[in-house]
C-alpha cells in the first residue's frame, strides 16, 4: 500500500535539520501552502535513495505546539521556535523516545562546530536503547578540520560510525543515505494486505479513542474476528460489519491508542506520536478524528488534521464526549460543526459526527458514515457526463481572464481514484486562478458528493499535434 518506511531526524534545534531535511528531499519544501491558502511547517516528506523510497519525518517542533485550545479563538497551530535549546532538552528527550518507538531507522544530528554536549549525551543514553538502526551524523563538517573535529563524537559510544557531513554543502550526505537505506525492512513487508475497508483512529491522548473503540465492538452489527492483526505501532481489530442489505464488510481498526490498551505496562499517559498517527493514516481508506467536544480543538488536533491534508487522506471528524457537553440547544451542532472545520481548516466536505463513546450516542453511526466516505474516495465518473458538467459550469460562470488571456478548458478526465483526481486540459494552466478552482471543485461535489474526500485536480497544457 501507501506505506513507507520512517527516517525520523532527532537533534537539538539548530544543528541544522531542516537543511538536511531540504537536501534529503530535494527541494525547499520545508514551508508549504496548504489548501486554504496558509502556511505552515512541513514536517515530513517522500523521498528516495539508491531508489528505495522512503519517508523523512523531522521530529523538531512536533511536540513544541502549545496544547491550548485554538478553536474560534486562534486561527491554527503555532510553533514555538527554539532560540537556546537549554530548555527544549526534555523536548528533544521525548522526541527521541517516540523516534525509537515508531520510526524505522534513525537519524540523530549533532553539530561539529559545538562539539558534543550535555544534551547530546542525554540523547544518545535514549537512541542506545533502540531496537531501529541509530545513524549518528555531525553536521556543518564543512571543512577538514571539523570534520577531524566530529570525531570526538565517537565518545559518546552511540554507534560504530560517526558520519561528518555539512547539510548545507552535500558532503558526506550521500554516505549516509547509503547507510540509512540499506538498514531499511523492504517497503512490501511494512504493510499487509487487508481485504475491505481500513479505519484509522486517530487523535490527541485522552479524546476517547480506547472507549469508542470499545463501543464500536460492542455494535450489533460489529462481529469480531478473534484473531486481531498485529503492527508494530498500532495494533488492529479486525471485525465484520453487516450492512443495511445484510452484507457483511470486513474492516480493519487501525488504533493507535492500541499500544497502551493492551499494554501490561499501564502508563499513565499516552503520548501524542505524530510518527504514530503518520502510520495509521498512511494504511488507512479513512482517518477518524477523534476530538474532545468539552475541551475544544487544540493545537494537537490541529497538528494531526494537517498530516490528513497532507497525505491526501479522507477523513469524518467525530467530536466526542458529546454527552457532557453542556447548555446544548438546536443551534449548537451547526456552530460547533463550523468552528471545528474552521480551527483544524478543513473545508465543508469534512462530515462532522457528534457523539458520545459513553453513552454510545450516534456510534452507530461511525461506520456506516465511514463507509460512504471509502466509497466516494473510490468513485469515478464517467468522461461524457464529467465533461457536460464542466462546460455547463463554464456556461454559467466564465473563467476570470488575466492580461486578456482567458482559461480555456478543451476536455476533462478521471483518470484515478484514491484520492479522486481530474485532469483539466487546457490552454494556459498559468491562468488557473485558486478561487476558479475552488468553483470548479464546488461543481463537481456539488453533483457526485464526494463527501469527505480530498479532491485532486490537475491543468495541463493541451498538447498540440505536429
Ligand atoms: P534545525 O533547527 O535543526 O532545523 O536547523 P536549521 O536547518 O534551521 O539550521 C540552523 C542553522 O545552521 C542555519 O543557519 C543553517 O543555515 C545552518 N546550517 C545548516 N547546515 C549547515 C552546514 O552543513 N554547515 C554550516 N556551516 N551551517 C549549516
Ligand atoms: P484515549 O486516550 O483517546 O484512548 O481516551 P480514552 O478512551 O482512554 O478516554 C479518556 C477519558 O475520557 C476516560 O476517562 C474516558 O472514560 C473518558 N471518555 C471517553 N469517551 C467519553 C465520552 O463520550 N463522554 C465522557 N463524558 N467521557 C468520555
Amino acid at each position: 500500500m501507501k506505506d513507507k518506511p520512517l527516517v525520523a531526524l532527532v537533534g537539538r534545534p539548530n544543528v541544522g535539520k531542516s537543511t538536511l531535511f531540504n537536501r534529503i528531499v530535494g527541494r525547499r519544501l520545508a514551508v508549504v501552502h496548504d489548501r486554504a491558502g496558509t502556511t505552515r511547517d512541513r514536517l515530513h516528506a517522500d523521498a528516495e535513495w539508491n531508489g528505495l523510497p522512503f519517508t523523512i519525518v523531522d521530529t523538531g517542533g512536533i511536540e513544541v505546539l502549545p496544547e491550548t485550545v485554538v478553536a474560534g479563538r486562534r486561527p491554527g497551530p503555532e510553533r514555538v521556535l527554539a532560540q537556546d535549546s537549554a530548555p527544549f532538552i526534555p523536548l528533544i528527550r521525548e522526541q527521541a523516545e517516540q523516534a525509537i518507538r515508531d520510526a524505522d531507522a534513525v537519524i540523530f544530528l549533532t553539530d561539529a562546530t559545538s562539539g558534543v554536549t550535555a544534551g547530546d549525551s542525554e540523547v544518545a543514553d535514549i537512541l542506545r536503547r533502540a531496537r531501529c538502526p541509530v545513524f549518528l551524523a555531525v553536521n556543518k563538517a564543512d571543512n577538514d578540520r571539523l570534520r577531524q573535529a566530529a570525531l570526538e563524537f565517537y565518545s559518546l559510544g552511540l554507534a560504530a560510525t560517526v558520519y561528518p557531513i555539512s547539510a548545507l554543502h552535500g558532503t558526506g550526505v550521500a554516505d549516509l543515505l547509503d547507510a540509512v537505506v540499506d538498514s531499511l525492512p523492504p517497503a512490501a513487508e511494512v504493510e499487509e494486505a487487508a481485504p475491505g475497508s481500513r479505519l484509522a483512529i486517530v487523535g490527541r491522548p485522552n479524546v476517547g479513542k480506547s472507549s469508542l473503540l470499545n463501543r464500536l465492538l460492542g455494535e450489533e452489527r460489529a462481529i469480531v474476528s478473534p484473531l486481531p492483526g498485529t503492527t508494530r505501532d498500532a495494533i488492529d481489530t479486525r471485525l465484520e460489519w453487516t450492512a443495511d442489505d445484510g452484507a457483511k464488510i470486513p474492516i480493519t481498526l487501525i488504533d493507535t491508542a492500541g499500544i497502551r490498551r493492551r499494554g501490561r505496562i499501564a502508563r499513565g499517559v499516552e503520548q501524542y506520536s505524530v510518527l504514530r498517527a503518520l502510520r495509521a493514516i498512511r494504511r488507512a481508506d479513512v482517518a477518524l478524528l477523534v476530538i474532545d467536544g468539552v475541551e475544544g480543538v487544540t493545537a494537537q488536533d490541529a497538528h494531526v488534521a494537517g498530516l490528513i491534508l497532507d497525505e491526501w487522506a479522507s477523513v469524518v471528524v467525530l467530536v466526542n464526549k458529546w454527552d457532557a457537553v453542556e447548555n446544548k440547544d438546536s443551534h449548537t451542532m451547526t456552530e460547533y460543526t463550523r468552528w471545528v472545520r474552521d480551527a483544524l481548516r478543513f473545508l465543508d466536505y469534512v462530515p462532522v459526527l457528534f457523539i458520545s463513546a459513553l453513552t454510545g450516542q450516534r456510534v452507530n453511526k461511525v461506520i456506516p458514515l465511514a463507509l460512504s466516505v471509502q466509497e466516494s474516495r473510490y468513485q469515478r465518473v464517467a468522461t461524457g457526463p464529467l465533461n457536460r458538467l464542466i462546460r455547463d459550469a463554464l456556461d454559467r460562470h466564465a473563467p476570470p481572464s488575466k492580461r486578456g488571456k482567458r482559461l480555456k478548458i478543451y476536455y476533462v478526465s478521471q483518470p484515478g481514484v484514491d484520492p479522486p483526481t481530474f485532469v483539466f486540459h487546457v490552454n494556459d494552466p498559468d491562468l488557473v486562478h485558486f478561487s476558479y478552482e475552488r468553483y470548479l471543485e464546488n461543481r463537481l461535489r456539488e453533483t457526485y458528493g464526494f463527501v469527505g474526500t480530498p479532491l485532486r485536480l490537475l491543468f495541463r497544457r493541451r498538447r498540440r499535434k505536429g
